[in-house]
């Protein structure tokens, strides 16, 4: 297993004002231009602005108007024609790039693709002088990943790793462990799987398959702590609904903070990460966890970066729950999705992650909290937990059912670490400060079969009534 570090980019990290001052960056072998210098006065002279709730760019130009739109992933010229990018635009800290190639025609401008690489528009010359950030993904190969469905029971210690890449963090699970293995997959031809603690922590891993094969007896899948979980979800998705709080009695004084990361224009909400830094540094328990979406890892990769380096921190611990890669932001959101489409965007989704070395976690939360039966037993059947939350940080001063509860102990707290609902982190860290006494838990703690059956049948009565 090759671990690699990249000092260029751990001076990036540090420094990330030159990342800013970069007019290029070059990432993965693409060339993306600073949409300033591309908009300078001495080359394009126009401007740009973020619109429509942070989903659009809108640049003006001198003779017409082209709209970034969607996130990034599509470009709408001056004609009204919408373009598709390959390479979605960048989003580094404040600063947005453009794939050069792609969008130069776009934008009616000339690019030469040897070096140096120069763009050229009636007249104009802009030298574009690319600074490499992150060469590659940690890991080049990952394939043929694979749902698997089997338990099994370590008869020897083996080494389980819950981040590899830049940062790997190995752990050795004992003999008597029991693991409900969820995925095949092969990095960098090395068959691996992923592996989930039958416990109510709920940790997943990555193992050698040799290892396990060599050192573990398969057991009764019916039986384990997860199954009973994974039947919970069903009687819930009998409803349409999702886990949304723990169990609140052994849950005292405590709360799950869950930040969504769906596709943006906004730099990440670096504050929100530093707050739970800071209460790491100061001894509490903190613990967040991440929904990721497929969109945020390919457009944000020195903020993708950070988080994973954060993990480096003792008492700083970080759960990687999925959001969907596409992640629809109207209309009947992933309902729209056949099956095998919304399976299909979930692996694509975990593949990603493994290719930055970050190891899937077992929870699954809806775009939108939005889900029929079909979605959720879907995202059942492929052994996830979905995961909605009682408390929609940004809404809580409502204090109403089923999403928008004041935060008490065993709630879900749902912010967006995304950029997208700035009011949110506000509102969280008003209520931090004026509940001082309560932490922050790792989410598997309060994703619990007995507090999902109790709201599985809540529901049932409500619907009776
Ligand atoms: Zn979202």
């Amino acid at each position: 297993m090759r671990f690699r570090l990249v000092p260029a980019l751990i001076a990036i990290l540090l420094h990330s004002s030159l990342v800013c001052a970069a007019n290029a960056v070059r990432f993965r072998g693409i060339d993306y231009v600073h949409l300033d210098a591309l908009l300078s006065e001495k080359f394009l002279n126009g401007t740009a602005e973020l619109t429509y709730w942070g989903r659009n760019i809108v640049i003006t130009l001198p003779d017409c108007q082209v709209i970034i739109e969607n996130g990034g992933d599509r470009i709408r010229d001056r004609n009204g024609l919408v373009h598709h990018l390959t390479n979605p635009i960048l989003v580094l800290g404040r600063d947005w790039y453009l794939p050069v190639e792609e969008s130069a025609p776009i934008f009616n401008v000339e690019f030469s693709v040897h070096e140096p690489l120069v763009t050229r528009f009636g007249g104009k010359t802009l030298l574009l002088e690319p600074e490499d950030i992150l060469a590659d993904y940690p890991f080049a190969q990952v394939r043929n990943l694979r749902p698997e469905s089997k338990t099994v029971e370590l008869t020897r210690s083996v080494n389980g790793w819950s981040c590899l890449g830049e940062s790997p963090i190995a752990e050795a699970l004992e003999a008597g462990t029991t693991l409900v293995l969820r995925r095949t997959v092969s990095i960098d031809d090395e068959d691996w799987v992923i592996a989930t603690t039958n416990d109510e922590l709920l940790e997943s891993w990555l193992i050698r398959d040799a290892d396990v094969a060599n050192s573990s007896r398969e057991v009764d899948s019916q039986q384990t702590y997860v199954a009973r979980l994974l039947e919970a979800a069903r009687a819930l998705a009998s409803h349409e609904r999702a886990i949304r709080y723990g169990p609140r009695e052994r849950r005292k004084n405590q709360v799950a903070l869950t930040s969504d990361l769906c596709w943006s224009l906004r730099p990440c909400e670096n504050r929100l990460y530093e707050m739970v830094s800071e209460r790491a540094a100061d001894g509490r328990p903190s613990s967040i966890t991440n929904f990721i979406t497929g969109r945020w890892l390919q457009q944000y990769p020195l903020a993708v970066h950070d988080l994973i380096f954060r993990e480096q921190q003792k008492g700083y611990h970080q759960v990687w729950g999925l959001h969907s890669w596409d992640h629809p932001k109207s209309g009947i959101f992933m309902n729209a999705y056949a099956p095998e489409s919304l399976r299909g965007d979930t692996l694509a989704l975990e593949k990603k992650m493994l290719e930055w070395g970050i190891v899937p976690d077992i929870f699954y939360r809806f775009p939108g909290l939005i889900h029929d039966r079909v979605r959720l037993e879907t995202i059942i059947d492929l052994g996830l937990i979905p995961v909605d939350c009682d408390s929609w940080v940004s809404g809580m001063h409502l204090d109403r059912l089923p999403t928008r509860l004041k935060a008490q102990s065993g709630s879900i707290l749902l912010v967006h670490g995304n950029g997208n609902e700035a009011r949110g982190i506000d509102r969280l860290f008003k209520w931090v400060e004026d509940n001082p006494e309560f932490d922050f838990a790792p989410l598997g703690l309060f994703v619990d079969p007995d507090a999902a059956l109790e709201d599985a049948r809540a529901r049932a009565v409500m619907t009776v009534n």
